[in-house]
């Protein structure tokens, strides 16, 4: 299969990783929308949330708990940030590989567009 994040997984397509573990793997975004843009994944394809079985629950929790502690790393949890997993069309959802975004280092808006 043909998928970018699955590459960037296993380090087959560079990126700047911020944070690993054996599930989860947590990169830059290529074009950052805020100051602080990274990109949190399962290891494992998922096509998106709304693919996840409940073998997954723990997994996702992981991934809640790395943006959690990157936020921290990236001194962004006093001022606050923003955990978005956008899914198909409507999601805005342009790479077909579950992902967290974490945003933050500016004022975020809402409602999103
Ligand atoms: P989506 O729109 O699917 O929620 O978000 C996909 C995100 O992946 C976008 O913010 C886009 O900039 C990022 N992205 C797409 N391809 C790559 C890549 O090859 N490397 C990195 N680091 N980010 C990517
Ligand atoms: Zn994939």
């Amino acid at each position: 299969m043909d998928c970018v994040f699955c590459s960037i997984a296993e380090k087959k397509i560079p990126s700047s990783i911020v944070y690993e573990d054996d599930q989860v793997v947590a990169f830059h975004d290529i074009h950052p929308e805020a100051p602080v843009h990274i990109l949190i994944i399962p290891k494992k394809h998922i096509q998106s949330l709304a693919l996840i079985a409940e073998e997954n629950k723990e997994l996702m929790a992981g991934i809640l708990y790395a943006a959690a502690n990157i936020a921290k790393e990236q001194g962004i949890e006093e001022n606050g940030y923003r955990v978005v997993t956008n899914i198909g069309n409507d999601g805005g959802q342009t790479v077909g590989h579950l992902h967290f975004h974490l945003l933050g280092g500016r004022s975020m808006k809402w409602p999103p567009g």
